[in-house]
């Protein structure tokens, strides 16, 4: 089985569309969403729209439940929270109602899918760090999990002998005997100093994992953005990147 696997849209439409595009050239068999439609971005509604219609499996993220009052946004940064009020206002009730449903965390085919951690998805833990991932390869009993939520794409293994390590090579192939937390990267708003929207191929034949990046009209997305008066900070860090 082959599976595109991609997290964190924001509700940037001309980065989720490249990505899409890109997945239909590679004949895959389903479509993984980790949560994260809406935040950041200029077009919420045509991003949920987007998404009804071709993901197999689709959960929510923080922002989607800040969106819809079903999590606390004390935390967000005041950019963060700003997107979010002006989410909330320009979402239709139906797709409100359709994020409501969506689940945090769930397994598919054996691979466990959250948006922050397997430990406590909705508790919206990152796992930044080895230290991170090591707490929380106890909270799941498949052999993969893939989260997003940091927007940093990573593969985080535990061999057989219990030791972990880091890649972020481009692909990776995969142990028999040892699990793994893969976060798949961001659509659309990456972190990691590449603006190219990001999001991952799993094959459970040849058991790789590969990062894909795609180009997208940065350019376009910002200029919605700004019509509807988003935060610049917002706006700027798409052509970097971070
Ligand atoms: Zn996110």
């Amino acid at each position: 089985m082959r599976y595109a696997i991609f997290s964190d849209v924001h509700s940037n439409l001309e980065a989720f569309q490249s990505v899409l595009q890109e997945i239909e050239k590679l004949h895959v068999d389903k479509r993984l969403f980790l949560g994260d439609i809406v935040g950041y971005g200029a077009n919420p509604n045509e991003a949920i729209d987007l998404l009804k219609g071709t993901a197999d499996v689709t959960l929510a993220g923080n922002h989607d439940f800040a969106a819809i009052d079903m999590t606390d946004v004390s935390y967000f940064n005041p950019h963060a929270k700003e997107a979010i009020l002006w989410t909330k206002d320009v979402l239709t009730p139906a797709h409100k109602e359709f994020l409501k449903g969506l689940p945090v965390d769930t397994v598919v085919d054996s691979i466990t899918l959250a948006h922050s951690s397997p430990k406590e998805p909705q508790m919206w833990h990152y796992i930044f760090n080895i230290f991170d991932a090591i707490e929380n390869f106890e909270y799941f009993n498949t052999r993969l999990c893939f989260i997003g939520h940091s927007h940093h794409p990573v593969v985080i293994e535990r061999n057989s002998e219990g030791k972990t390590n880091a890649s972020k090579d481009q692909i990776i192939q995969l142990n028999e005997a040892s699990k793994y937390i893969i976060n798949a990267g961001s659509v659309g708003q990456p972190r990691d100093k590449n603006p190219q929207a990001c999001f991952v191929i799993y094959d459970s034949g040849n058991m790789t994992v590969e990062f894909k990046r795609v180009q997208y009209d940065i350019a376009s997305a910002q200029e919605k953005m700004r019509k509807e008066g988003l935060p610049d900070y917002l706006i700027e860090r798409l052509a970097y990147g971070k």
